[in-house]
């Protein structure tokens, strides 16, 4: 190990506020006295303090990343970029991006930045041993910078006071959470939770919906190499864990939005329109091992609705992605048939939040031109007069009408999603 008399020498300096700063070797004192590095695929973290675009510049960029660990017991590391290391955090439950959840955080020993590309095996028997998934990644900012600090000062003013609000710019998380103290001793125990913001989602998991390394795709199961999977980025369709997980992972509870009935259509421009046949809005979950349906109340109807989750199941297997959706379901018990009209969740991907174009184009791509049986794509348009007189022609119950950026809120009757009957 390099300590170095060049560590030694410029140990402790001071930073802004006065406050004595540890060098990063002497962070991370703990961290390697618990490892073997003979034994263990993890960085050393020998080479610190080391100089790089973030860690430089006066702590201006600062990294994250979330590593989901299948130890003794699973849980997610959080670890944010401080003074040449990663603070880490131990979250048993993983983040959430419900506000209304509090997910306790354990702090523990400050980990060496270059643990921020680890993704593989530690050996059983080691410390920590199971296998560790790069789960999310990117830059955070702290939200209350004071005049005169920059953002690692104000991080490490957050930290010492036992309360941090921050932002994660993550591939899968965003927005703003705090980092709050609730115990100092003998470990510091923490709490993590969501702000609320546009970012917020209250409907899903996200610790369930999204199962797979950032870094490579690949499940906790392909990356401890169990019977020798190997990811392939396009291909889809394994029976693998993640797509025998991937039904269970439907959120229970979760229902189709509401339309709101309205007698008139919306004045304004900034709307779609599309049929309502007069059947009841789904939600259909799919996956290549199979796929499930849901009710306005949120009852599960895929076994009266088999063909139609055959399809889907097919579907997801031929696309190479699990997906949610939003349909309606019309027709008879024997002929029912599938409308589609929104994308929830693409994959790894979560849509909720997103305005409906954007959620919609991503249907058309999901969908594009193939032909199925019982699953159609509803067709959308601006011109809302044309196709309500339409729908009066053809027997129609009504048309719906959805607000071009609104966000889909599940369970709500909201302003955004307006049903207009025929009359
Ligand atoms: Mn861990």
């Amino acid at each position: 190990m390099k300590t170095g008399k060049k560590n030694a020498k410029k140990g402790r300096r001071k930073t802004a506020r006065g406050a004595t700063k540890r060098t990063a070797s002497e962070q991370l004192a703990e961290y390697r006295r618990k490892r073997d590095f003979g034994k263990t695929a993890e960085p050393s973290g020998a080479d610190a303090p080391r100089k790089t675009k973030s860690g430089s510049a006066a702590g201006a960029v600062l990294q994250f990343v979330i590593q989901k660990h299948a130890a003794s017991h699973l849980h997610y590391d959080l670890r944010l970029e401080l003074d040449d290391v990663m603070k880490s955090w131990a979250v048993p439950k993983g983040p959430s991006l419900d506000p209304k959840q509090k997910r306790l955080a354990m702090q523990v020993e400050d980990h060496p930045v270059e643990y921020n590309t680890f993704e593989g095996t530690i050996p059983q028997g080691e410390y920590g041993g199971g296998t560790v998934m790069l789960w999310d990644r990117g830059m955070y900012a702290p939200d209350e910078i004071e005049p005169g600090e920059t953002p690692a000062d104000a991080v490490r003013r957050g930290l010492r006071a036992g309360k941090l609000a921050f932002t994660f710019y993550g591939e899968r998380l965003r927005g703003s959470f705090a980092l709050v103290r609730t115990h100092a001793q003998p470990r510091a125990k923490w709490l993590l939770i969501k702000h609320r913001d546009d970012e917020a989602i209250t409907s899903i998991d996200i610790t369930a919906a999204v199962r797979t390394s950032v870094a490579t795709g690949r499940t906790m199961e392909e990356i401890a190499g169990e019977g020798g999977r190997v990811w392939r980025s396009n291909r889809g369709g394994q029976k693998g864990g993640e797509e025998r997980t991937a039904v269970a992972a439907a959120p229970d509870g979760v229902t189709p939005m509401r339309p709101k009935p309205a007698r008139e259509l919306p004045a304004d421009d900034g709307w779609t329109f599309e049929p309502w046949y007069g059947g009841e809005r789904v939600l259909a979950y799919a996956a290549s091992d199979g796929a499930r349906l849901v009710d306005a109340r949120g009852r599960d109807i895929t076994r009266r609705n088999a063909r139609l989750a055959e399809e889907l199941t097919a579907l997801a297997e031929r696309i190479g992605r699990r997906f949610v959706v939003e349909a309606e379901l019309a027709g008879s018990a024997n002929a029912a048939e599938l409308f589609v009209s929104d994308l929830l969740v693409d994959g790894e991907q979560l849509l909720l939040n997103e305005p409906w174009r954007t959620r919609r184009a991503a249907l058309d791509r999901l969908l594009g031109r193939r032909r199925l049986q019982r699953i159609h794509r509803q067709p959308t348009r601006t011109g809302g007069p044309a196709l309500l007189r339409r729908a009066a022609r053809e027997g129609w119950a009504g048309i719906i009408a959805r607000h071009l950026d609104a966000p889909y809120l599940p369970g709500a009757r909201d302003d955004s999603l307006l049903r207009i009957a025929t009359r």
